[in-house]
């Protein structure tokens, strides 16, 4: 019978594999043994032990993995994934990827008779729990067109942007603007701090205003204020993002996200060990003393 092997059980792979496997046969896979038995545990996936012992059945894989070399090390190579599967199988890659790299794997794809799809995602963890990812796809619309069933398990908004990497390439736009609205809001925070505002009280005022953003309606009031830092997206991770944008700028006039991406990069070293990518916050002092918001300033 027809089975996706989902492979990549990490902060965000590890509740899509679980809703996935709510909906279709599924089958997953993870260097780690302990993510796997959670996810097993979980819901109705099956494990698999190794990827050089498919199980029968397995013609579409998702893949959920930190950056394209995992991906590449995954699907390329006698033992790689894209000489396993028989042809006619569909992969569809659901990490934030370089786009360049996702081309050349759908074009090897391609040669083996395989769909190939890139389907990044935004939300972070909370809504890859609740199924309400936003998801930027790209591949031919044949390819799309087969993915939509997995994809619309997972996710609430699904936009085919264009060819193979063109998900990629939006949804590395996407954590430019994203990131950028943390330090942003993190300056003018600081900045009313100093001017004897509270940050809280700034931040409802941000989110009555016209200053707000994603950032603001949740990352401060969750993660940021509360000094928490956990909102399971990985500093590091949004700095692989910000390369793959300023990559595809190409030379372009971007002056005002150089200088946040020069001194987001610049300052990583001032935080510890795999920050949050919430903890540029940090970088301007939040979190350490200042109260959250109360329920009513944050129940936009
Ligand atoms: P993560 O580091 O939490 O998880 C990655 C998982 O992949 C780990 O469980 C690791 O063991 C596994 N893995 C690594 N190499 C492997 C391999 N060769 N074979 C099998 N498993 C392997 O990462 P994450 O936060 O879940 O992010 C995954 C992707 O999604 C990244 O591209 C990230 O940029 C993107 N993303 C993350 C978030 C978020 O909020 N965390 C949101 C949107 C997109």
């Amino acid at each position: 019978m027809s089975t996706t092997l989902f492979i990549g059980l990490g902060h965000m792979g590890s509740p899509m594999a679980t809703r996935h496997s709510r909906e279709h046969r599924t089958a997953v896979f993870d260097l780690s043994a302990d993510a796997v038995a959670q996810v097993v545990a979980s819901g109705g996936a099956t494990a698999v032990d190794a990827l050089d012992h498919l199980p029968e059945g397995i013609d579409t894989v998702i893949l959920m993995l930190p950056t394209s070399r995992h991906v590449e090390h995954t699907l390329l190579g006698a033992q790689g994934l894209l000489q396993a599967l028989p042809s006619g199988s569909l992969v569809i890659d659901m990490g934030s990827s370089e786009p360049d790299s996702t081309r050349a794997l759908a074009t090897e794809a391609s040669r083996h008779g395989i769909d190939y799809v890139d389907a990044p995602v935004s939300g972070g963890v909370p809504k890859a729990d609740s199924g309400e990812l936003a998801i930027m796809v790209g591949g031919t619309p044949a390819a799309v067109e087969r993915a939509l069933p997995h994809l619309k398990v997972l996710g609430s908004s699904i936009l085919h942007v264009g060819p193979a990497g063109a998900g990629d390439a939006a949804k590395a736009l996407n954590n430019l603007v994203s990131a950028s609205n943390i330090a942003v809001a993190s300056e003018a925070l600081s900045i009313a701090d100093r001017f004897g505002i509270d940050p809280a009280t700034m931040t409802s005022v941000l989110n009555e205003a016209t200053g707000r953003s994603q950032a603001t309606e949740l990352k401060f009031p969750r993660y940021i204020l509360t000094g928490s830092f956990d909102s399971g997206f990985a500093y590091d991770l949004m700095l692989k993002d910000m390369t793959i944008a300023m990559g595809i700028a190409d030379g372009l006039d971007t002056p005002v996200v150089d200088t946040v991406f020069a001194q987001l990069r610049s300052s990583r070293g001032r935080l510890g060990e795999k920050p949050d990518h919430t903890e540029i916050g940090r970088l301007y002092g939040l979190g350490a003393t200042s109260q959250p918001p109360t329920q009513k300033e944050t129940s936009k």
